[in-house]
This record gives C-alpha cells, sequence and structure tokens, in this order.
C-alpha cells in the first residue's frame, strides 16, 4: 500500500474529546473516525489490525475445538422474552419493524446461540460442542468513552460451549480459558487473570483477561504472597471471626446540625470514621419485579459495593441508589441525618459492622443522630452480609496477606453458566437412560476492539504507537524521502516485492512531503520497522532501519537491508 493512494490525513491536534492516550492517538492516527457517540468507522489501518486479531483468534479457538458460525445481528423479541433477559437488560437497543414486531440489535448471543442449537441437539451422543463467532455487538451503553474502549457498536469474539453434565461445562470451561491465555499471549501484551463478578450474563464461575494499565477502568486487587487475583467488584472482604459485645445502654438522641458527612461527623464526634456507621438506600426490582427499597449499612469508611449488594438483596436487575428525594420520602429526613431506627424497608448489615458495640446512625430526623444503638434491639436485621467494597491494604481473602491495588482493562470474559438458559429456554438432550437432561452451557467473550486499544494503550510512546508485530497493520513502512527519484523508487519497489515475499507486509509513503513530516507521521502510525530511504544515502550505498519500540537506528549498505530487516522483524516476535 502506498500513501499516495489513500485518503489518508494525520492530526497534529489531539481531539477534544478523546481522555485516554490510545483513543488520541486512534483519531491522530486515522485509525478510526467517529460516526456518533460510541459508534467509529475503522480506517485501512484499523481493519488490517482487526483482521490479525481475527485470524489469530481463528487459529487458537480451533485449536480449542470450537467450529465458527455467525448469527444475526438482528433478534427478535421473542427469544429475548424466552429467557426473560427482554426488560431488564438496559444496554438493549429495542425498535420495531414495519409488521410492528419488536426487535433488538445483538448485545451478546446467548439467546441466538440457544437457538441455532437447540433444534440439533437430541440425545447425549451430540454433545459436547462448542462454537464461536465474531460479530459486531451493539448495547446502548449510557456514557460510551474512550473510544473503542467502550463503545456502543464494536467487535466481539464471543465462544459457547454445551456440555452433558458440569464436569464437562468445567473442562471446557479449562479449555477455553487455556485458549484465551494463549491468545494474550500472542498478541504480546502484558495480562492477567483475575476472579470476576458474572454480571447480567450469569452464572457462578467466571474469570476476566484483564490487560495491565494504568488508566485501566477496572480496579484489580493482587496479592503478592499468594497468586490471589480479582476484580475488586468481585473480591470478598474476609475479616477475622468477631462478635460484637453490644452495649446495654439506651439509645440516645443527640442534636447534630449542619452535620451531613462521614467526615463531618467523624471530625465534631471526634470518632474515626470506621468507628461510624455509614447509610445507603437503594431500590431494585425483585422476582416478581416488582420494585423494592432497602437500606444497607456498613462501616463509615467503607464504600458500597452495588454488585455485592444485588445478590444480597436479591435483585433481579441492576441496584439503584435512592436519589436525595426518594430518600427524603422514605425516611421523612435528608441524606445524612438517615438511619436504620424505625425503618419501614429491609435492613441489610454489613459484616463488618460487628467490630462496633454499638452505632451511631442518623435520626431520620434533619440534625439528629441516635448513639448507643444496638442491632437487634434497636431496629431488625433482614441480612449481615459482605457489602464492602475491598481495596488496597484489606486481606487477601486467601492468606490474609495485604493486597495491592492495579488498574487494568477487561479485554476478556469467560463465564460458566450451568443450566441458566437452557433450562429458561428448553435447551434439553436424552441422557443414555432415555431420561430428559438440561444442557451444562459456558460462555466466552473477547472484546477484539477493545483489546486492540488497550495494546496501544500499553504500547505507545510521546511520539505515537508502538505495535507488537502480531498486530502490526503493517511490519514496514518506507519514508521514500525522494519519491521523484527513479533510482531510489526502483530499489524501494524491489525492496518492498521481496519482503512481501517473505511474508512482511509493507506501506509506503511516497507523499511530496517534507523528511521530517514524513518521521513524524512514521513514529504517529507505530509500525514495527521503518525504512528511511533518500536520495543522498542511496547514492552513498546506505539504508536506515529504525526500531520503532526500542528507537534503535542502523545504517547497512544496499545489499543487506533485505537481511538485515528479516532478522529485526524476527526478533520482535510474531
Ligand atoms: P464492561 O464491564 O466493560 O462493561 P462487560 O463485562 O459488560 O464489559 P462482557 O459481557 O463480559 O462485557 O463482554 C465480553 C467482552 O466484550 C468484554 O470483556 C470486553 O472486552 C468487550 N466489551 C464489552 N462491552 C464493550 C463495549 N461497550 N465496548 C467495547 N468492548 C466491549
Ligand atoms: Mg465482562
Amino acid at each position: 500500500m502506498k500513501w499516495s493512494e489513500i485518503s489518508l490525513k494525520t492530526l497534529r491536534e489531539n481531539p477534544a474529546d478523546a481522555e485516554m492516550e490510545s483513543h488520541r492517538l486512534l483519531v491522530r492516527g486515522g485509525f478510526v473516525k467517529k460516526l456518533a457517540p460510541g459508534i467509529f468507522s475503522y480506517g485501512f489501518f484499523l481493519l488490517r489490525s482487526i483482521r490479525k486479531f481475527e485470524n489469530l483468534l481463528r487459529e487458537e479457538l480451533s485449536q480449542a475445538g470450537c467450529h465458527e458460525i455467525l448469527m444475526p445481528m438482528v433478534q427478535p423479541a421473542s427469544l429475548w422474552k424466552e429467557s426473560g433477559r427482554w426488560p431488564k437488560m438496559t444496554e438493549l437497543l429495542k425498535f420495531k419493524n414495519k409488521n410492528n414486531h419488536d426487535f433488538c440489535l445483538g448485545a451478546t448471543h446467548e439467546e441466538a446461540v440457544v437457538d441455532f442449537i437447540r433444534n440439533d441437539i437430541k440425545s447425549y451422543r451430540d454433545l459436547p460442542q462448542s462454537v464461536y463467532q465474531i460479530q459486531t455487538k451493539y448495547r446502548d451503553e449510557i456514557r460510551p468513552r474512550f473510544g473503542l474502549m467502550r463503545g456502543r457498536e464494536f467487535i466481539m469474539k464471543d465462544a459457547y460451549t454445551f456440555d452433558l453434565d458440569r464436569e464437562g461445562a468445567l473442562a471446557s470451561y479449562e479449555r477455553l480459558k487455556e485458549a484465551y491465555n494463549n491468545i494474550f499471549k500472542r498478541l504480546g501484551v502484558d495480562f492477567t487473570v483475575v476472579k470476576a463478578d458474572s454480571g447480567a450474563i450469569g452464572g457462578d464461575l467466571s474469570n476476566e483477561f484483564q490487560v495491565l494499565a494504568e488508566n485501566g477502568m477496572d480496579e484489580i486487587l493482587l496479592c503478592d504472597s499468594c497468586s490471589y487475583s480479582a476484580n475488586a467488584e468481585a473480591a470478598p472482604l474476609v475479616l477475622p471471626e468477631n462478635t460484637s459485645v453490644w452495649t446495654d445502654v439506651d439509645l440516645e438522641k443527640f442534636e447534630t446540625p449542619n452535620l451531613k458527612s462521614i467526615e463531618d461527623l467523624s471530625k465534631a464526634l471526634k470518632t474515626p470514621a470506621s468507628q461510624l456507621v455509614k447509610t445507603f438506600f437503594v431500590k431494585f426490582q425483585n422476582e416478581k419485579d416488582k420494585w423494592k427499597e432497602a437500606c444497607l449499612i456498613l462501616p463509615g469508611d467503607r464504600e458500597v459495593n452495588l454488585i455485592k449488594a444485588k445478590a444480597v438483596v436479591g435483585a433481579t436487575g441492576e441496584v439503584i441508589p435512592l436519589t436525595d428525594e426518594e430518600v427524603l420520602k422514605a425516611t421523612g429526613a435528608s441524606p445524612g441525618s438517615c438511619g436504620p431506627v424505625d425503618l419501614k424497608m429491609p435492613v441489610y448489615m454489613d459484616k463488618a459492622l460487628k467490630f462496633l458495640n454499638s452505632f451511631i446512625v442518623g435520626a431520620n430526623q434533619d440534625g439528629y443522630h441516635l448513639k448507643n444503638v444496638v442491632p437487634g434491639r434497636d431496629f431488625n436485621i433482614e441480612d449481615e452480609a459482605d457489602l464492602s467494597q475491598v481495596g488496597a491494604g484489606d486481606p487477601c481473602p486467601e492468606c490474609g496477606k495485604k493486597l495491592k491495588l492495579s488498574r487494568g482493562i477487561e479485554v476478556g470474559h469467560i463465564f460458566y453458566l450451568g443450566q441458566k438458559y437452557s433450562k429458561s429456554m428448553n435447551l434439553q438432550y436424552l441422557d443414555d437412560n432415555g431420561k430428559s437432561q438440561f444442557v451444562e452451557m459456558g460462555c466466552y467473550g473477547i472484546g477484539v476492539t477493545r483489546t486492540i486499544q488497550a495494546i496501544i494503550e500499553q504500547n505507545h510512546d510521546d511520539n505515537g504507537i508502538c505495535w507488537p508485530t502480531s498486530i502490526a497493520p503493517f511490519h514496514i513502512h518506507i519514508c521514500l524521502l525522494d519519491p521523484e527519484d527513479e533510482g531510489l523508487s526502483q530499489w524501494v519497489e524491489v525492496y518492498k516485492n521481496s519482503m512481501q515475499k517473505m511474508g512482511f507486509e509493507v506501506f509506503i509513503d511516497d507523499r511530496k512531503e517534507r523528511p521530517g513530516i514524513k518521521f513524524k507521521d512514521a513514529d504517529l502510525l507505530g509500525f514495527p520497522l521503518r525504512v528511511v530511504a533518500g536520495k543522498r544515502s542511496f547514492e552513498n550505498d546506505e539504508v536506515e532501519l529504525f526500531v520503532r519500540s526500542t528507537q534503535n537506528k542502523l545504517k547497512f549498505p544496499l545489499d543487506q537491508a533485505l537481511s538485515e530487516s528479516k532478522k529485526i522483524l524476527e526478533g520482535l516476535g510474531e
């Protein structure tokens, strides 16, 4: 490919709406063009990376015994109603066709894949099965941001396994986990596998593949002493067993004018936040799709983990914090003066509160608090549970040593689903006794476009991208400094053809631009090896090779250019 043949203009200025370096570089290099928020066109170069990544995925998944299919992006509501997710998945983009029938765009394909396979699975002889696809997904994300990281339309590779029993499904899970490890290793990216929450997809065993990055959207907890690693939203807070010795002093109301936050209260009462009680109100839908409210109490220095809360309160969808007006309506007081005593909703207590002997809580009357409050005596507890977000310094749930906090980008997510979808969508087989059994499933996603941006986030410098060879749009970028010089252009042509014959891909910047501009653009685009071909050095029988990632500059006689280029590229890995 030659620059003069394509309509590519790079940008010197950073786009105003890009908060992440990888997003800025993607825009400045013309890799992506925004069509609407969260919706992008993929340019010449990015598409080549996507295709390479897809082929790597195909190789590894086929090794893992998965077979490729392609399911529709447009799906009928009936399938989603069958699984029960039609009213619950807030990211579905729903619409009607001309006949007034409900449809949505595929946000994920569990429903579609069950429908694809269910008529073909009759007996135990038809299992196990594993399929995958590489397809565009649409999720109506509330806040698309960071370019391809959180898009509305994006490419995902999703695989699904179908097994006879739990044992088989867990073996499939391990097989796919291994394939994922191979995929991210081959990409040449620094990643870690963490325990995860299974979110809207369901199931009870789940891991995420996280690319480590300072600006990552996810918090990851790692233990240096053992190998524990988890997404912070999924890490349990494991504290030593403790039972409070509750005070027998009567509760007492006292004035706290203008004390609205835990911080205010802590200062005024000269009591550390950890000894105070934070009250948090949420609403959610239960199994009968009824809206309910609940009160969560936890130590004043801890944050609520709404994902844990979801399981604790038995919500079927998202758990949503109450607004200030809703709190006022439910308690008669403004947030800051609310507490668990005399509430008309269930109260869930964080286990970490069992280290106190009595509570100081809001009195549900503006400007007042209560002290010497004892759970069970002064208010009812619906349940004691783990409701807190775990952070740096908290004990590792496995070895008890202190956890460290890192940031990452979730690029892959695998789930053991069990019978969640086979039950709701009636995917059964006859076992060897002729008895009907539900199929055991797993599902496995990799965000293709997100992973590519995550790789850029990890592999760039101040001047631009440093593509790993595995998915670089081209291996070689020739800066042809004097395109009108016939001898030089001919040499470049021969070099290009010979490198291509060896399997390397070559891009030629043949624009009539100054060398400085060409070098800046080559830095920005970031292909692994740059060849600087100028008239003067050509006449001196010399060519410059420049390694983008190390900035290493080497000069060779022209007849060594091919062999040295090959050596360098092979040294850079796949
Ligand atoms: P997140 O927590 O980041 O919203 P998710 O857990 O909802 O993601 P999954 O349902 O696990 O996502 O999807 C599988 C993979 O698809 C993710 O690991 C991620 O790489 C990718 N992905 C999910 N949502 C997006 C998005 N909005 N834009 C780009 N890629 C995405
Ligand atoms: Mg996920």
